[in-house]
């Protein structure tokens, strides 16, 4: 069956609109949710990950229904960013572009309430927001939600992660008990199902069968790593693919900003997005990516939501996101619009248990791959500096001047030196570099993933609250951070239990540490902090890892280092500065350095 947007139903400003995005046919999910919206009022429950065209899913029938007449908000679509929000208003701006009464406006944190109020009392058919500052607008009494047809949750399982589930009661309260509501998850948990049961009623479940569809594009791999060759490992994936376009997920910001800066001193295309940013930085970083101009994007799972790219190549996860549910947003960044794409993890021996949860929720299997040698990285390397030779369109006109003198120059060279001379060139940089590089695949001469070493350069701090405050290690980190404690610390091991918990921290920042909670006197969910040093034995009973979530290596550079680093860095300097877009062919160059 090929179904048509016409065969929809749609009036033909609408459609007229997609002819001009050039959406020719309705996704699966677009085909099952919009005629069922637009023909019946009932609750919808949809089974959606992102890039399979949820977004026009909700959009259309909405704006197809909508009346401009009426002056009242109709539609509030709630979304977990302020990125994907602002991305879904302008899906909206476009498809309803043939109807220029209709009123979209994006409410978001983080940017001008004022702009945003004036907007609002400019009139608006359609509101979409971030859960926050729509609350925060219901409260003010600018935004009226009493005669709202259609509430839209999209990414509903992110929104509760991030934890706004406070903020959707308040909003699910303030909407009218005749309206319908949309809900949008790519996974299904409890909590989301709690929301369904509570704020919906019979809803019609959809799934968008493009879970599959999506996963079948998506090749799924591990490395084995300890914390070590974590970082190494990251760059042999990255050399081994001199065209790769990809997201590499961390856990933490700071840990984002590290593995970035570390990129981006190791000559790659990279730079990092996460929430500690300013918008105007991240909407920069954005816009860069999407023009390709940045080759590598290290994100936070939450600064990455709003991306819509549809040919990344890769998906790195530098660590496993804490939810392993998260691990399908992710993956679900590559492989889009029947693009293929290859979902990476690296992972240590301790984590790797990980994985089969993981398999059971993508119905895929891993496949365990070995970290490139030098040999295979020099390899591919060449061949992708030899097919460039060989596609690239020589402008004869601009350069048939300077050929006879620089014939003159290179006589006397045969064709076999020529070509090892001009290969050499490009090259060498990459032979000296990975000559007599390590196998990194060989991890006991790497240590295991919690080093010794390590430890012992790390203070291990009490904190009396634990997993009945509702903290976990995000959380956790999250207020170390907010206490200043230094530019550079580095936390170590994390161990959640039910009241109490353990961080590590940079033996240097210990008295800072102390210092900073002494005098921020911060409180978590209304319970005071109290943070002491421990002198518990680290080695005290495996039992102390029991429901922790392990950050070990966070941020330890010097770790990261394989023994090739100083011979790296002396080569760096002998190699100027390269252009790492290929303007004229559109696709990749070498990095913006040779390494
Ligand atoms: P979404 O899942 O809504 O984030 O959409 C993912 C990407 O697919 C976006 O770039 C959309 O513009 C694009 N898209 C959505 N629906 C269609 C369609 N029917 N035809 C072509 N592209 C689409």
């Amino acid at each position: 069956m090929s179904t048509t947007f016409l065969s929809l139903g749609l009036q033909d400003p609408i459609n007229k609109a997609l002819l001009d995005l050039g959406y020719e046919k309705p996704t699966v999910i677009q085909q099952k949710a919009i005629p069922q919206i637009i023909s019946s009022t009932d609750d919808l429950k949809a089974f959606a990950q992102t890039g399979t065209g949820k977004t026009a899913a909700f959009s259309l029938p909405i704006i197809e229904l909508a009346d401009q007449n009426n002056s009242n908000i109709q539609a509030i679509i709630l979304s977990p960013t302020r990125e994907l929000a602002v991305q879904i208003g302008k899906n909206i701006e476009d498809f309803s572009k043939y109807l220029p009464q209709l009123k979209v406006v994006t409410v978001y944190g983080g940017a001008n309430i004022e702009e945003q109020i004036k907007k609002l009392k400019r009139g608006a058919h359609i509101v979409v927001g971030t859960p926050g500052r729509t609350v925060d607008l219901i409260k003010r009494r600018v935004l009226k939600l009493q005669n709202v047809q259609w509430l839209v949750l999209d990414e509903a399982d992110e929104m509760l992660n991030m934890g706004f589930k406070d903020e959707l009661d308040k909003i699910l309260v303030a909407t009218p008990e005749t309206k319908q509501t949309l809900l949008f998850s790519a996974t299904f948990p409890k909590e989301v199902e709690a929301i369904a049961k509570n704020y919906m009623t019979k809803p019609i479940e959809i799934t968008s069968g493009e879970k599959n569809t999506g996963s079948d594009n998506v090749n799924h791999e591990y490395y084995l790593v300890t914390e070590k060759t974590r970082y190494a490992a990251l760059k042999r994936i990255t050399d081994l693919h001199p065209n790769i376009y990809g997201i590499v997920f961390c856990r933490t910001r700071r840990e984002t900003q590290q593995v970035a800066n570390n990129l981006i001193k190791d000559g790659y295309n990279a730079d990092a997005l996460h929430g500690d940013l300013s918008q105007l930085q991240r909407d920069s970083i954005m816009e860069k990516f999407h023009e390709k101009n940045i080759q590598i994007l290290v994100a936070t799972d939450v600064a990455a939501r709003g991306l819509d790219v549809t040919n990344l190549t890769h998906v790195i996860n530098y660590k496993l996101p804490d939810q392993i549910e998260n691990y399908t947003h992710r993956s679900g960044r590559t492989g889009r619009a029947g693009n293929k794409g290859v979902s990476i993890v690296l992972v240590s021996k301790k984590e790797q248990s990980r994985l089969n949860a993981i398999e059971r929720i993508i119905k895929k299997k891993f496949i365990h791959q070995q970290v490139p040698s030098g040999k295979e990285i020099c390899q591919n390397q060449l061949f992708y500096l030899i097919d460039k030779v060989k596609n690239i369109d020589v402008n004869n006109e601009e350069i048939v001047t300077f050929l006879p003198s620089i014939y003159e120059k290179l006589e006397g060279l045969s064709r076999e030196e020529l070509i090892q001379k001009f290969v050499s060139l490009e090259f060498n940089t990459f032979l000296s570099y990975y000559t007599n590089a390590p196998d990194l695949n060989n991890l006991s001469s790497f240590g295991n993933s919690r080093g010794t070493a390590s430890s012992e350069n790390m203070t291990r701090f009490f904190i009396n609250i634990g997993r009945k405050d509702r903290l976990n290690p995000a959380k956790l980190i999250g207020l170390i951070n907010d206490q200043n404690i230094g530019d550079k610390i580095n936390i170590g091991s994390i161990d959640i239990l039910d009241t109490f918990s353990f961080f590590e921290i940079d033996k240097n920042f210990e008295k800072e540490t102390l210092a900073a909670f002494k005098a921020n006197e911060p409180d978590f969910n209304g319970r005071s902090i109290n943070v002491e040093i421990t002198k518990t034995d680290r080695s005290s009973g495996g039992k102390k890892r029991k429901g922790g979530v392990n950050t070990e290596g966070f941020g330890r550079r010097k770790n990261t280092k394989t023994t090739t680093s100083s011979k790296r860095k002396s080569k760096l300097s002998e190699k100027p500065s390269r252009s790492f877009k290929d303007k004229k062919t559109g696709g990749f160059g070498r990095r913006r350095r040779a390494r």
